[in-house]
């Protein structure tokens, strides 16, 4: 961090800001222009807070000069790192699409979905038994029934699921279904405590953009459970909030190639989220996959009219099939499998 004083600051002041830095265990280099002194805290400079010197006397402003994400960053990683889903690899040359229903309805519901997504040639399946519903009023998801459900549909075809945890008390149940992938949504990204506690676990998790979180803020997080010891993290991107009504969100497609600068880890894409509606989800993952995204997490139901939870958005099976047909189209034109 470089700590910059203003021009008036007395020798007193500036022996402060110098003691400050130490009292933290860092060394302090004065450099003393003309015009100002600019005071450079040498050491890990992650354990100060530009807040924290901005109040003193004499002081103009303070900066870090190196990110506040370490383990997630690039910079301390240059190759990118696959994770592992029971051997499906996210993050390599194949790009992997994540098909399922919003949310686990039925048996038969469940049993025709993980069917669909095998005929598509998919090889993971998502779909939410606990679901952060806008109104409480609203299908809240099937709960622990719902996971039993799930697992039970997804592995007469040996398929790895994705489900979303929204609770720190539901982890010991996810764990105890074997969930392959936890999926922290967008709005639980900045629920620190969950972070946590899915750091100290080794599951893979894709941890969703907060529908409001600048780049920085979604780094962070993923640092969050990084630096509990997990390091499988997926970022999912599912559009954010802007002035426009027209559709549910807006997909941020600049996040693929300014994440796969910043970060080493899998960047997806949720295009389902994003549009709000079928119709625009083949275009949305068509961009997604052409930007650099490593994989999409797509909406499908088998008979999308019928869904209980984000009806307008669900891909038919036949459209499942159809969308993957185009990105076996492009995949290739990028140096890629799918
Ligand atoms: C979901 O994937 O079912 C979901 C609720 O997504 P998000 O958290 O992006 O709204
Ligand atoms: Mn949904």
């Amino acid at each position: 961090m470089i700590i910059v004083m203003k021009r008036e600051a007395t020798e007193a002041q500036i022996e402060a800001v110098v003691r400050k830095i130490r009292e933290f265990g860092l060394d302090a280099n004065v450099s003393k222009g003309t015009e100002r002194t600019v005071i450079g805290a040498i050491g890990d400079e992650r354990k100060l807070d530009p807040e924290q010197f901005d109040i003193l006397a004499g002081v103009d402003q303070s900066l870090h000069i190196v990110k506040p994400y370490k383990i997630v960053a690039r910079e301390w990683h240059p190759q990118d790192t696959v994770v592992d889903i029971r051997g499906v690899p996210l993050g390599g040359p194949q790009i992997q699409v994540i098909a399922g229903p919003c949310s686990v309805e039925t048996d038969e519901q469940m049993a025709r979905a993980a069917q669909a997504v095998v005929d598509a040639g998919c090889r993971l399946m998502r779909g939410g038994a606990f679901k952060p519903r806008t109104s409480p009023y609203t299908f809240q998801g099937k709960g622990v029934e719902g996971l039993a459900m799930f697992r039970q549909a997804a592995d007469r075809h040996n398929l790895p699921i994705v489900t979303e945890l929204m609770d720190v008390r539901t982890l010991e149940t996810f764990l105890e279904y074997d969930v392959d992938v936890i999926q922290i949504g967008t709005r639980s990204m900045q629920n620190f405590d969950l972070l946590k506690e899915v750091g100290r676990i080794s599951k893979p998790v894709i941890l969703k953009r907060g529908m409001s979180a600048t780049i920085s803020e979604w780094l962070m997080a993923a640092e969050y459970i990084a630096a509990g010891g997990n390091h499988n993290i997926i970022f999912c991107e599912r559009g954010i909030r802007t002035f426009e009504t027209y559709y549910r969100n807006v997909l941020d497609v600049t996040a693929v190639p300014v994440l796969k600068r910043e970060t080493h880890l899998p960047v997806i894409i949720d295009p389902s989220h994003a549009g709000g509606k079928a119709w625009m989800v083949p275009a949305l993952a068509r961009a997604a996959i052409a930007a650099g995204a490593d994989g999409l997490l797509v909406e499908m139901h088998p008979s999308p009219c019928e869904a209980w939870c984000d009806a307008d958005q669900a891909l038919s099976p036949a459209e499942l099939n159809t969308l993957m047909g185009e990105l076996r189209g492009i995949a290739p034109v990028l140096g890629r499998s799918i």
